[in-house]
């Protein structure tokens, strides 16, 4: 059974509940309300792995090497 992350579209109260795929989605604790948003988790948000992906080429380009370049990237840098 997954626990998902929910956030109440009523009080803004956030809690984590475990769910059946067929079961409703559950009361907030809070305010008993049933609006409920289930939060979706990713393991990284988009802009912080851009970052970090930013971060690597910066330093990978310091160390003179372009291990963390795509080949099509690595062609144009080699060309330029
Ligand atoms: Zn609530």
């Amino acid at each position: 059974m997954p626990m998902y992350d929910f956030q109440c579209q009523h009080c803004g109260h956030g809690f984590e509940a475990l769910v059946r795929g067929s079961s409703p989605l559950p009361a907030c604790p809070a305010c008993a309300s049933t609006e409920v948003g289930r939060q979706v988790s990713a393991p990284v948000a988009p802009g912080k792995s851009k970052a970090i992906i930013a971060s690597n080429r910066r330093l990978a380009a310091a160390q003179g090497h372009f291990s963390n370049f795509t080949p099509g990237e690595r062609a144009k840098l080699l060309k330029g």
